[in-house]
């Protein structure tokens, strides 16, 4: 729990310029569908930060709970406010990521569906001596992605991780292409093997 709000905290200050750009589009767009934005400043917060950092990763505004897949034509469904938003709002009360809700919705109902979320992404993590198997998530049933995906369980041990190395372990060429523009976002060594199906990846924080 520490080291989640460390995390967030330090993506809020890194985050804090670009997060009011983010703002501005968030709150138009809201205002022309008749939706509101999360009223947790916490919740907001992150999503905004999370936005920032997809922007700043791979160049573009990807839903903030998915990283981008090889599937092109899914990734432009996934930029955000994503094609996936009225049926999500129509299932869960907020779209997946509890950033956008109806404007007259409950505080109760942003209370349960940021719940939800969070649910989604307290599952144990597979993290064993400096491995993390990334593989296995269940799947999310309109994108077909794991959640957590691979980006949010590195980004997640990532946080107080005292390592010198994390070797992640991942299912698709996709997830070694991400995690080299991470790496490469956060100035980190990377180094990858195709293992028979699954591919290791070994990120080095060592300067
Ligand atoms: S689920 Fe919500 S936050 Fe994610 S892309 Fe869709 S509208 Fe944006």
């Amino acid at each position: 729990m520490i080291n989640m709000m460390i995390g967030f905290f330090k993506d809020f200050f890194k985050y804090k310029q670009s997060a009011k750009k983010q703002q501005e589009w968030l709150e138009k767009y809201a205002k022309q569908k008749n939706y509101a934005l999360n009223p947790s400043w916490m919740m907001l917060t992150n999503l905004k930060s999370n936005l920032c950092e997809m922007e700043a990763t791979f160049g573009k505004r990807y839903c903030p709970c998915f990283e981008p897949s090889a599937d092109e034509k899914l990734n432009k469904k996934m930029m955000c406010p994503c094609k996936f938003i009225d049926d999500e709002i129509a299932e869960y009360g907020t779209c997946h990521c509890a950033l956008f809700g109806p404007a007259d919705l409950s505080k109760e109902d942003w209370k349960a569906s940021s719940k939800r979320l969070m649910a989604e992404y307290q599952v144990p993590k597979n993290l064993k001596e400096g491995v993390l198997d990334t593989r296995g998530m269940p799947l999310d049933p309109r994108r077909a992605l794991p959640i957590p995906d691979m980006m949010h369980q590195v980004k997640s041990t990532l946080n107080g991780y005292k390592g010198e190395t994390l070797t992640v372990i991942v299912e698709y060429e996709q997830e070694v292409k991400n995690l080299e523009k991470i790496a490469k976002y956060r100035g980190l060594k990377l180094n990858s093997v195709d293992k028979d199906g699954s591919f290791e990846v070994v990120l080095d924080f060592r300067k």
